[in-house]
């Protein structure tokens, strides 16, 4: 038997200081800030005071909406405080019911179901719907959630292949899936799966494009539409809207109530009323752990019903982002072009992009600077995200503090 003088808890100490030490001197180090209060478009944050928040995913001011609070507060006393239980056993509520049955008529779809995350959502998808010999096709840039639950695939279900296309780029999406089809035979099925909205770049998936291919190769398309639900389209469903596309003609959703639809917490995954019952009969995060908590089921709920009665709030969105884009434009900055309410300022270098950052919080102008690793070296980018709930007296001064960022850079 070898034995030794150090304990797990010394070694784990020690090299976790060194890597905690080694972000720090890289710069990488994240601080985080603590709000004093709802999400808005304006914030508390704890040592700086009051400043506009561009760095939200309150894409349409609903967080802090009234009736969605109040939707909730009447969850917590009609449903309690939570389920104790997961769904298969007596943890399914009628506040998951409506909910669900809200999003799939939303979406233009048969069917639904809620998990406590879309991070939970991606995770409970492809290790339940894909079997050997299937493979999944993935854009280079889609969220973490997706990279994650493919790698978590292909660790659950031995024989499930993976393969990456450029980002948005066709002509290779084609080769890959040329490939994918001999990977997969004529019993595997091929799943491509794409962001709506890129959170990094905020450009738009080619869904169009992509449902062609997906039906030239027979392969299912998946589309996380988290950035784009209740942004794109003229009534906020989402990117397939903006594309003119039907809630039909996506296979398979998935998407997240912790962005435009209140911003609470919760994800849901949603297509046929089939892939939605393979969900609850085998998807281990729903075998295995509790649902979303009634209080936000009832309050996304909400959200989702003041979109549809005030589809004002979709457009009011469009219009300062629009204001936002031609801003930054104006001032000389490099904005990555694209419809959607992801607006990143390019400037290249890691450190400038965070010390610019920082001095723009100092102005009162809270928008986040990421670099390297995020994004690709050289690429470091201000993301700036646009809300309907800002006013033109909050995007004025956001231009007005880029004015004296671009002097003082
Ligand atoms: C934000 C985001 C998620 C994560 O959503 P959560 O509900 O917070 O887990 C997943 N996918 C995409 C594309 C996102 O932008």
């Amino acid at each position: 038997m070898t034995t030794t003088n150090a304990s797990g808890a010394e070694l784990f100490d020690h090299r976790t200081r060194a890597v905690l030490h080694e972000l720090e001197a890289g710069g990488q180090y994240k601080h985080l800030q603590m709000l004093d209060g709802p999400m808005g478009p304006s914030i508390t944050i704890r040592g700086v005071g009051e400043v506009d928040c561009f760095c939200s995913n309150n894409y349409l001011g609903l967080a802090n909406h009234p009736e969605v609070v109040e939707a909730g507060i009447e969850g917590l006393k009609r449903w309690g405080a939570g389920t104790a239980s997961v769904r298969f056993i007596c943890g399914t509520f009628t506040a998951h019911e409506q909910l669900e049955d809200t999003i799939a008529s939303f979406l233009g779809v048969e069917a639904a179901y809620t998990f406590v995350s879309c991070w939970t959502a991606s995770e409970a998808l492809f290790p339940t719907v894909c079997e050997p010999g299937d493979v999944i096709v993935s854009d280079a840039l889609n969220h973490a959630c997706i990279i994650d639950a493919m790698r978590l695939t292909t660790v659950i279900k031995k024989g499930v292949h993976k393969a990456v296309y450029k980002h948005s780029d066709m002509d290779h999406c084609r080769e890959v899936l040329t490939k994918a089809r001999e990977t997969a035979g004529d019993s595997g099925v091929i799943w491509l799966v794409t962001d709506g909205v890129f959170s990094m770049e905020g450009d738009l998936g080619n869904l169009p494009g992509l449902r062609t291919l997906c039906d030239e190769f027979g392969a299912m398309l998946v589309v996380d539409d988290s950035h784009g639900t209740g942004v794109m389209g003229d009534t906020g469903r989402g990117t397939h809207e903006y594309w003119g596309m039907d809630g039909s003609q996506i296979d398979i959703f998935t998407g997240t109530l912790g962005k435009a639809l209140g911003g609470g917490a919760g994800g849901y995954l949603a297509g046929s009323k089939t892939a939605m019952e393979m969900i609850v009969q085998r998807a281990r995060p729903t075998l295995f752990s509790n649902a979303l908590p009634c209080t936000v089921a009832a309050s996304a709920k909400r959200a989702i019903e003041v979109l549809d009665r005030e589809p004002e709030r979709v457009e009011k969105l469009r219009a300062n982002t629009v204001k936002a884009r031609k801003g930054i434009c104006g001032v000389g900055f490099e904005v990555l072009d694209s419809p959607t309410a992801i607006c990143p300022i390019i400037v290249h270098d890691t450190a400038k992009a965070i010390a610019m950052s920082k001095r723009l919080l100092e102005m009162g102008s809270f928008a986040i600077g990421f670099g390297y690793p995020v994004v690709p070296e050289g690429e470091a980018r201000i993301r700036v995200q646009i809300s309907a709930a800002h006013e033109d007296e909050h995007l004025d001064r956001l231009i007005k503090n880029l004015v004296k960022l671009k002097a003082e850079f």
